[in-house]
């Protein structure tokens, strides 16, 4: 299949295939939009069952970044990486060198960062050949301010839901609880929520048994607890005609990257009277964090400040998306589309 007839295509400013047999790269550039600043967004290395898989993965990925982006008020567009092949296996510096080169020759129009599979010692390597790298050791781990992000997310939509600002006794079922979950985990905890948890990696979970005295389940049981909220913090796609029925949760709000399968899942679950908080909307706070490596300017309170503001930037998708009797998943495109079409958002 051509990458233009991929109907995650969306217009995307341009896609790049990198090749370097000598290394071993087989790499995909994705920039969606630069309407607002350069394309910025990770880089994620992933043993695609096929090159379509990994086409269709970094073109949703990069059209998320150009809307979270868009969302957060950051000055950059929307672009983001793949890198086909095994972390575990094929990960070395001489591979990570002729991925930077590429990122190089772009000249700035793309900005790459961490992502599943790349971690910040590989960015590092990355930053030796490349200028357009970001999510560096100065700025830090990503992962707290995500999961603040996704606090406030969590917090904004109790508030539309129940009325409530409090979160003491309410349940929340987590999946997945690696690098952002078990900051999830303990933001949940520490404000008085109770924990179902899963992950397929026991020792994971165990950690939330131990730290947040959460209850565990097999992964397969995580969509179908009786809770309040379910917070996705794996993988993408899990919102889909197989889980969407199982669901008792009033509310979801997760970290995971691309949660719902299709667009019309949003729709789904509007109509089963679920309330979903956009993942590229909460998710945004390891954005606000690492993106000081991009303006060469760093500011610990300042990113907090933003990071916290995400909850009044999620209550007003709540809102319209009530108003309009709409899903919350197509009023936040509409917000980012409308945003990027007049480019009004600036650096602040
Ligand atoms: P991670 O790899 O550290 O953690 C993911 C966890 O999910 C792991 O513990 C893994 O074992 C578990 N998992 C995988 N499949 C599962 C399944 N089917 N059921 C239950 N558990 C499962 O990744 P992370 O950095 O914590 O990121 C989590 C998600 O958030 C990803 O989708 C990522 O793209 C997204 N995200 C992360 C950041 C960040 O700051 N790291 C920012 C934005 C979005």
């Amino acid at each position: 299949m051509s990458v233009f007839d991929n109907s995650e295509y969306n217009n995307h400013e341009q896609v790049v295939f990198c090749r370097d047999t000598d290394a071993g790269l087989f790499a995909i550039i994705a920039i969606h939009d630069t309407t607002l600043g350069p394309a910025a967004g990770g880089c994620r290395m992933w043993p695609y069952a096929s090159v379509d898989d990994a086409v269709t993965d970094v073109l949703r990925l990069s059209q998320a970044m150009s809307y979270k982006n868009a969302l957060a008020d950051l000055p950059l567009g929307g672009g983001k990486s793949v890198i086909i092949g095994d972390p575990k296996k094929d990960k070395n510096e001489k591979l990570l060198t002729a991925f930077a080169q590429f990122v190089q020759r772009l000249g700035g129009h793309y900005y790459t960062a961490e992502d599943v599979g790349i971690g910040v010692n590989d960015v590092e390597i990355l930053a030796k050949t490349s200028d357009y790298v970001f999510g560096l050791t100065a700025t830090g781990d990503p992962s707290p301010f995500t999961a603040r992000g996704c606090f406030e997310g969590i917090r904004a939509a109790v508030k539309h839901k129940w009325g409530r600002d409090s979160l003491q006794e309410l349940t929340v079922a987590v999946q997945g609880i690696g690098n952002v979950g078990r900051y999830v985990c303990k933001n949940l905890y520490e404000a008085g929520a109770r924990l179902i948890v899963a992950d397929v990696n026991t020792e994971a979970a165990a950690y939330a048994v131990k730290k947040f005295g959460a209850t565990t389940v097999t992964p397969e049981k995580i969509f179908s607890q009786d809770v309040d909220i379910f917070s996705p913090c794996a993988m993408g796609g899990i919102l889909n005609d197989a889980t969407i029925p199982q669901l008792k949760a009033g509310v979801i709000a997760g970290v995971a990257n691309n949660q719902l399968a299709e667009p019309r899942h949003g729709r789904m679950l509007h109509t089963k009277g679920v309330l979903y908080a956009p993942d590229y909307v909460i998710n945004a706070g390891g954005m606000l964090n690492a993106s000081g490596d991009i303006f060469g300017e760093y500011d610990i309170n300042q990113v907090m400040e933003r990071v916290t503001r995400l909850y009044d930037a999620t209550l007003r998708i709540f809102e319209t998306a009530k108003q309009k009797n709409l899903p919350t998943n197509e009023v936040a495109d509409d917000m980012a589309r409308q945003k990027i079409a007049k480019g009004i958002s600036r650096k602040k």
